[in-house]
């Protein structure tokens, strides 16, 4: 099964799509954890897009594009993916219409979790992650079992995104408004899309999203 994970910032896609990971055995493809880890490497890469991510905009399609296309091409995404930040803009869902078409892969499904603004902005500003195993955990919603220590690997190091800030969101929620709600519209044309409430607590958000895929 192929996927798309749409929706703004701090809408749950990569909770979502961690879940979806494991229900469906299919591989998760997030082109921010991407950038980020080649950020966090100093590849050339990672140097053109830093000062991008760090504002807030988004980085140029022709990056991400080909970037997106050599990881879609990897053996671990054969059984499947869920695209998890991208399509972003018209040009890019128009190229991953054509990779798609060119390697012979349909898309199933595009997932669009719906969240108003004011709980996007608490669910950003109390965001971590576990800096060992990448596991997110959110202050309220999704606190760690024992206060510091991944549930997951145990670790005791955690990391905040620097984007996740007030100011930069604003650019990241117009971003969004801008230039990726206007790429839902080609995706209902084709009957793919499905809406779902993403407002709901982090269980009600998974099972939705599997009863809307069939189970
Ligand atoms: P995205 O990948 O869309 O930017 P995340 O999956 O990282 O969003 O979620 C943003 C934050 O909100 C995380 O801290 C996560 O734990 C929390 N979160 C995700 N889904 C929900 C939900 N349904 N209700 C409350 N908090 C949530
Ligand atoms: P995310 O982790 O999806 O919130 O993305 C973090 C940042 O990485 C964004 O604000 C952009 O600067 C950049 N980014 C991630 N995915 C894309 C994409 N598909 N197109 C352009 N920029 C992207």
């Amino acid at each position: 099964m192929n996927l798309i994970l749409l929706g703004p910032p701090g809408a749950g896609k990569g909770t979502q799509a961690k879940r979806l990971e494991q229900h469906y055995g299919i591989v998760q493809i997030s082109t921010g954890d991407m950038l980020r880890a080649e950020v966090a490497a100093g590849t050339e890469l990672g140097r053109q897009a830093k000062a991008v991510m760090a504002s807030g905009k988004l980085v140029s399609d022709e990056l991400v594009i080909a970037m997106l296309e050599s990881r879609i091409q990897k053996p671990d995404a054969a059984k499947g993916f869920i695209l998890d930040g991208f399509p972003r803009t018209v040009a890019q869902a128009r190229a991953l219409d054509a990779m798609l078409a060119r390697l012979g892969l349909k898309l199933d499904r595009v997932i669009e979790l719906k969240v108003d603004p004011p709980a996007l902005i608490e669910r950003i500003a109390g965001r971590f992650t576990c800096a060992k195993c990448g596991t997110g955990y959110h202050d309220s919603f999704k606190p760690t079992a024992k206060p510091g220590v991944c549930d997951v690997c145990g670790s005791t190091e955690f990391t905040r995104r620097p984007d996740d800030n007030r100011e930069t969101l604003t650019t990241r929620l117009g971003a969004y408004m801008q230039q990726t709600a206007p790429i839902l519209p080609h995706y209902a044309a084709s009957g793919r899309l499905v809406s779902v409430d993403g407002m709901a607590d982090i269980d009600a958000v998974s099972a939705e999203i599997e009863a809307r895929l069939g189970g």
